[in-house]
């Protein structure tokens, strides 16, 4: 295998991101591969290491002071191999092919561990969305779409927000669509509600997060109730995580953004939380100025790489990091270990470095990886899909009700595939091997594609 992971690095230079992925499902899979043979026979893990395509492209438009700006946006459209491709945009200036890579790779997986019939895609650009104007964010997401609307369609890729696209984006991306192609379809997903939009899509990926650790510590007769949660980010699954946490009776305690963290050792409670939402949905601040609100809590900047200070040395129950990839370090994971956290949820994509996954789950610390309990986003935007094509709408109670059943099924046969392999109670391990499974099987019925 580690043949197989250098001809990958050398197939990828420069993409270390995608590297860790990789490896880390490679690494996972291999006693599968050691029982199916016919896996390393139709060369599997090759091809799906590889995009089926991968678009770039230039994105220009203009400024308020009239100046020229020229962006990079990206598709990578991973694996169709099990339905459309579908995964979210990233606008963030830290996006380059090896980001969206990864994020394929693991959407793959999580798309194949909802059970619906979604191939796995990501996208996005090297916009940085922040201090700009409400008109500059339009004009760059018109021009943007006007470029990536030849990628995709209703039955063949539907993207669906990330870090720094959220309802406005998907909204002004929308409006594109119909100026262009005179067709209202479920193009894209994170509609609002009231023009194709599914109720619960916003909540699904925080809410899930939170099921799939009840879930977990129902395994130990345990549950979120008198919980004390840290929570890392402060945008959308960070503050619908926070919202389901207080609402099973759990203490939310921290939020960040990428300029520091708060913490509040009496809770963030609901109208603590309605006071982040407005401030990072609405008035677009940071998180800094909660301190000011409420004189209770700290705020501690973010300071260079080696000074260690992070949200992750505060003592808690629970973990659930939802801001940004690798995010939990070596040392941040014995910091969790030695206070006595009993479980880390991952909200983020690929927020915990290999060797702090390696260290929380040696430890006996219960842990999950993202593609498997932030994979609710993304199932509820397969249920927004389902009602596009359908033409009606479901309330929100029975959306819930699939997430709550979705995320339960997950949990399931993460732990089942995970048995089957030896790596009993591996949520990383299951969740690997379980969409593994589901891919490749589809991969090998179509051929060689
Ligand atoms: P979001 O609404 O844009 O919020 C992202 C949050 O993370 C913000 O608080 C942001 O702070 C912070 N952040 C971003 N980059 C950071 C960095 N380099 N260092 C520290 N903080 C950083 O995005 P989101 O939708 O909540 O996504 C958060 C994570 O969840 C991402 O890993 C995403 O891929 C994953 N995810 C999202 C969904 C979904 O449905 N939205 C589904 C599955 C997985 P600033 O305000 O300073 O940028």
């Amino acid at each position: 295998m580690s043949d197989f992971l250098e001809l990958i690095k050398e197939r990828n230079p420069g993409e270390p991101e995608f590297h860790q992925a990789a490896e880390e499902v490679v690494e996972t899979v291999k006693p599968v591969l050691d029982k199916n043979p016919k896996y390393r026979k139709y060369k599997i893990l090759e091809r799906m290491l590889e995009p089926e395509r991968l678009m770039s492209f230039r994105v220009t438009w203009v400024d308020d002071n009239n100046e020229i700006q020229v962006n990079r946006g990206y598709r990578v459209q991973m694996n169709g191999a099990i339905g459309p491709y579908k995964g979210g945009m990233r606008f963030h200036p830290s996006v380059y092919p090896g980001i969206l890579k990864f994020l394929a790779f693991e959407q793959t997986f999580k798309n194949a561990l909802t059970g619906l019939p979604l191939g796995g895609a990501k996208g996005g650009a090297d916009f940085n969305p922040k201090g700009k104007s409400e008109g500059e964010v339009m004009r760059f997401c018109q021009s943007f779409y006007a470029e990536l609307v030849k990628y995709i369609g209703h039955r063949v890729d539907v993207p669906a927000g990330d870090i720094g696209v959220s309802a406005r984006e998907i909204g002004y991306m929308f409006g594109m669509h119909r100026k262009l192609t005179t067709e209202f379809t479920g193009v894209l997903t994170g509609k609002g509600v009231g023009w194709g939009g599914s109720l619960m899509r916003a909540e699904a990926t925080g809410y899930g997060l939170i099921y799939f650790a009840e879930n977990m510590l129902g395994t130990k007769n345990d549950s979120i109730e008198g919980k004390t949660c840290l929570v890392s980010g402060s945008g959308n699954v960070a503050q619908h995580a926070m919202e389901k946490i207080l609402q099973l009776g759990g203490k939310p305690v921290s939020a960040s953004d990428s300029s520091g963290y708060i913490y509040d050792e009496e809770g963030i409670d609901a109208d603590k939380l309605a006071y982040i939402k407005d401030l990072k949905n609405h008035k677009r601040g940071r998180i800094r100025e909660y301190v000011e609100n409420y004189p209770s809590a700290i705020h501690t900047e973010t300071k260079s790489t080696d000074e260690h200070n992070s949200l992750w040395d505060i003592k808690a129950d629970c973990a659930f990091p939802c801001a940004t990839q690798n995010e939990v370090n070596l040392k941040d994971a014995e910091n969790i270990v030695k206070n006595g956290v009993k479980l880390v949820g991952e909200g983020a994509n690929m927020p915990l470095m290999a060797d702090a996954i390696e260290h929380i789950i040696d430890n006996g610390v219960l842990y999950s990886p993202g593609k498997a309990s932030n994979a609710g986003g993304v199932a509820t935007s397969g249920i927004e899909m389902m009602q596009n094509y359908l033409g009606s709408y479901w309330t929100a109670e029975e959306v819930d009700n699939r997430l709550k059943g979705i995320m339960k099924d997950i949990h399931n046969n993460c732990l089942l595939a995970a048995e089957e392999y030896g790596f009993d109670g591996n949520y990383m391990a299951g969740a690997n091997i379980a969409g593994f499974i589901k891919v490749a099987d589809a991969m090998i019925a179509q051929g060689v594609v």
